[in-house]
């Protein structure tokens, strides 16, 4: 890269440790999709122990102070003033919904402040977190700053008066946002008050993402979910009862060989008496550094095919009779098609997994290996790293000749497309 002073925008911005924010690494796939603002209110989980969870294994849960927060929500206003000035200043009209406008800001302001994003550069990490800001600022501009998404994986274990002051900031500094979202554990809401969580609310909190993963109880112990299916239920449902929207996450195949078919009927069971306002299936996969891994290689859990994984989201979907949104917007799942609005779309949604279970058994196959691998170019690119190409090749070669083998091999190259999902 070289500097090229006709086309830069110089950041007007005097101390640099200011100027910067914390992201994590996660927020639910509709925050990225709507470009929401990303400000981490708290690091890692402060649970940390479901056996089907790798994101922060090995990390320390840690509180952040309101002041803190502010200074991130200070340097993304000031980030997000200079990604104006620097629209302006190109000629462009300062809100960006064009994507090839909003490259050339970003490549605008790399260009002008090398030493920042670019020149000598000796820590990688921090590297990544100005780029990250500066992306995160730029989409969200052109997104229209309307949404809103606090890390990490459980807010709302905030001290209530703090996390309302943290929300009400963000939104003063931010009057253009509408919408304020963040994961939170069932648990934590199980355990705040009615009144706490109707403040939260008020202050601004719109939504709140909670995996209940399992209605089963069995399957919620075994996989140390450190919550009951019913105290999940009532604590979900006092946010809901406080204004607060929520999003279900439910794990299909969570439950194993053994507990497959109660694993989706009291997900079901569970799901109804909620009535949430989405749904979200997120299939299980399961990496090699999870825990169940080990249980897995031990035969004490039992791994669901693909096709068994199917089975078991048709019967949840046959049992569902709330009135929530249903969504597969998440990598692990084969049928991303299965979404819609409950009850009217529960048809429509049924007649996909029909049509994909009446394929022949090749054509399962090749649709397995074809949308894996769809979803994997659409993320890392085209090129596969050699011994991943291998194996698709051997997978697709094995269906073209149905192979006796082909089941096996287009399995192996499917799990070693999903390990990069993870
Ligand atoms: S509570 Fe959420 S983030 Fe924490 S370990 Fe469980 S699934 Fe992972």
């Amino acid at each position: 890269m070289w500097y090229q002073p006709d086309y830069a925008h110089r950041l007007n911005i005097k101390d640099l440790d200011n100027c910067f924010f914390e992201m994590g690494s996660t927020a639910p796939p509709n925050e990225w999709r709507d470009s929401s603002l990303i400000i981490r209110a708290t690091r890692n989980c402060p649970w940390n122990r479901c056996q089907f969870c790798n994101l922060y294994k090995g990390k320390k849960f840690e509180y952040r102070k309101v002041a803190e927060l502010k200074k991130d929500i200070d340097a993304a206003r000031l980030l997000l003033d200079e990604v104006k000035a620097a629209s302006l200043k190109f000629g462009f009209n300062g809100e960006e919904e064009n994507a090839w406008v909003r490259r050339q800001i970003k490549e605008a302001i790399i260009q002008g402040n090398p030493e920042i994003y670019w020149r000598d550069f000796a820590d990688p990490g921090l590297l990544r977190l100005r780029m990250g800001n500066l992306e995160c600022i730029v989409d969200w501009l052109g997104s229209g700053c309307k949404t809103a998404f606090l890390q990490d994986s459980n807010s709302l274990i905030m001290r209530t008066p703090e996390l309302i002051e943290a929300i009400r900031y963000l939104k003063e500094t931010f009057p253009t946002i509408l919408r304020i979202t963040s994961y939170a554990r069932a648990k934590t809401c199980f355990k705040k008050p009615l009144a706490e969580l109707k403040e939260l609310h008020d202050a601004g909190l719109s939504r709140l993402h909670v995996g209940l993963e399992s209605g089963c109880d069995e399957v919620l112990t075994e996989m140390q979910k450190g919550v009951t299916a019913e105290e999940h239920s009532i604590g979900t449902r006092k946010a809901m009862e406080a204004g607060i929207s929520i999003s279900e996450y439910v794990m299909p195949g969570l439950g194993g060989r053994k507990w497959s078919n109660i694993h989706a009927l009291e997900t079901a069971r569970v799901l109804n008496e909620m009535n949430a306002d989405f749904i979200r299936i997120r299939s299980l996969i399961i990496s090699k550094n999870l825990p169940l891994f080990e249980r897995c290689q031990t035969g004490e859990f039992e791994e669901l095919s693909e096709d068994e994984v199917v089975d078991e989201i048709e019967q949840l979907i046959q049992n569902l009779n709330c009135r929530s949104y249903v969504l597969s917007d998440y990598i692990s799942n084969l049928l991303f098609g299965v979404e819609g609005q409950l009850p009217q779309d529960k048809e429509k949604m049924l007649k996909i997994i029909e049509k994909y279970k009446a394929r022949s058994p090749m054509e399962k196959l090749e649709f397995r290996l074809r949308q894996r691998l769809a979803i994997y170019r659409r993320m890392y690119g085209e090129k596969l790293m050699l011994k991943l190409d291998g194996l698709v090749k051997e997978a697709m070669e094995s269906i073209q000749k149905e192979a006796p083998d082909a089941e096996a091999r287009v399995n192996r190259a499917v799990s070693s497309l999903k390990q990069k999902f993870i």
